[in-house]
């Protein structure tokens, strides 16, 4: 395929996804408009974010990246990529918070190694979104390097197993109905053979949320979950005992494809709205966009976007194309979200003032964006996996 020659259904994709969130999100989002300008967010937003999610799997984009095979849409990977992009470009907060698309909270190819059992109990009910989920795997003595988590699940007499530690950061935490856990069934083989994936439900005895953490961010509120004498049977298994990792790697390079073309769309936003700004803020006699040193954040910012789209997408048609994706996601991650931290500091510098107020809404995605360098991989692990790929 030529670098940039998008199939002309995937444009029309775009345009109905379009189209469903000016007809159908904006309205609803701008009827807060005025409590998002003073907070970041507004009162009764998850309510919101649910009903979209549901509409969103009735119009079929919520699942549109799983498999045919499990009823979902069959999306390729640059297909997902212009569709999260588009989803973040006007700065809306309600498509980015998990109700158009899923990234953590709901179906991800993760769920392909669920028995036909474990499909109707988990997998499908996440597809219509009557449910939703959470992926627990980091603990506070392992992120970066998980295979070091001390949650552990123990086989008891007469089978099933007992779940005893504490997650945190572990997003959509809150309202999931059921975890993934992963949980060391070997203490000695660890991420060779001992780290097990388990469906625990929310309502378990001795599963809690213990807290809901702040951040910087006012969209996210990841949480702790402490799991204290939990009881879950062998068919709560993921994939193969003590495999859980090679489960959680079917879901990684859509994650971190999804969030490279968030950062994209963010960068865009950024940069469309200080564009305007430097063409009708006047100083000194005339717009601050003619003055040297302002046409050269925007032009920066123009040329790092353009940069990274082409990356994203290129990354994205090699591993629809066969490419097994550990080089091309985490480059396009990790070039996508390095990015939009600068462009979003432009955007605040062209703004002057104005840009470091809520009203204008920058500095609440600034402070979002933020932390796209730190989950599914942080910028430095993300540079070494690269570098293992180019055989350093
Ligand atoms: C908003 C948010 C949401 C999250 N959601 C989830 C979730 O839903 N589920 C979940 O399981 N986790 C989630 N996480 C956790 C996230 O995956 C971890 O924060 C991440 O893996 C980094 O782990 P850490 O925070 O423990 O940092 P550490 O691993 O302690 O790293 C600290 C610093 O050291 C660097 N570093 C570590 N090892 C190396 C190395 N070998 N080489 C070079 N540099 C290194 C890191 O890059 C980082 O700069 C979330 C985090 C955030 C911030």
């Amino acid at each position: 395929m030529p670098l940039l020659n998008i199939p002309e259904e995937l444009i029309e994709l775009r345009s109905s996804l379009r189209q469903f969130i000016d007809r159908e999100i904006r309205p609803v989002e701008d009827a807060h408009r005025q409590e998002i300008q003073e907070t970041g967010r507004y009162e009764g937003i998850k309510d919101d974010r649910d009903k979209i999610r549901k509409r969103s799997a009735e119009l079929g984009f919520w699942s549109l990246h799983m498999p045919e095979e499990v009823g979902g849409g069959g999306l390729s990977y640059l297909g997902q990529v212009l569709l999260h992009e588009e989803g973040s470009r006007d700065g809306l907060i309600l498509p980015q918070v998990e109700s158009i698309f899923p990234v953590v909270s709901g179906p991800t190819p993760i769920y392909l190694d669920c028995t036909e059992a474990q499909r109707e109990k988990y997998l499908y009910p996440l597809m219509a979104a009557d449910k939703t989920t959470c992926f627990a795997l980091t603990e506070p003595e392992a992120g970066s390097d998980a295979q070091r988590i001390a949650t552990r699940a123990e086989r008891v007499d007469g089978g099933g197993w007992v779940i005893n530690g504490r997650k945190h950061f572990i997003t959509g935490g809150e309202e999931a109905s059921f975890a993934l856990v992963f949980a060391l069934t070997d203490s000695e083989k660890r991420a060779k053979g001992g780290i097990t994936a388990f469906f625990v439900d929310a309502d378990a005895p001795g599963y809690s949320v213990t807290r809901v953490q702040r951040t910087m961010s006012p969209y996210q509120n990841p949480v702790e979950l402490t799991f204290d004498n939990v009881k879950v049977n062998d068919d709560q298994i993921l994939g193969q005992e003590g495999f859980g990792f090679y489960s959680a790697m079917r879901g990684i390079n859509g994650a971190r494809l999804q969030i490279a073309a968030r950062a994209l769309g963010l960068a865009q936003n950024f940069l469309d709205r200080s564009m305007e700004y430097a063409k009708s803020r006047v100083a000194f006699g005339r717009p601050i966009g003619s003055n040297q040193y302002v046409q050269g954040m925007l032009v920066d910012s123009y040329a790092e976007l353009e940069q990274a789209r082409m990356l994203v997408y290129r990354c994205a048609s090699e591993i629809d194309e066969g490419a097994d994706g550990r080089r091309q996601a985490a480059l396009a991650k990790m070039v996508a979200v390095e990015m939009v931290g600068r462009v979003g500091d432009r955007a605040i510098q062209v703004h002057g003032g104005n840009g470091f107020m809520t009203e204008l809404g920058l500095e609440a995605w600034y402070r979002d964006a933020r932390a796209m360098r730190l989950y599914e991989g942080t910028t430095e692990i993300l540079k070494a996996n690269v570098a293992k790929t180019l055989g350093l």
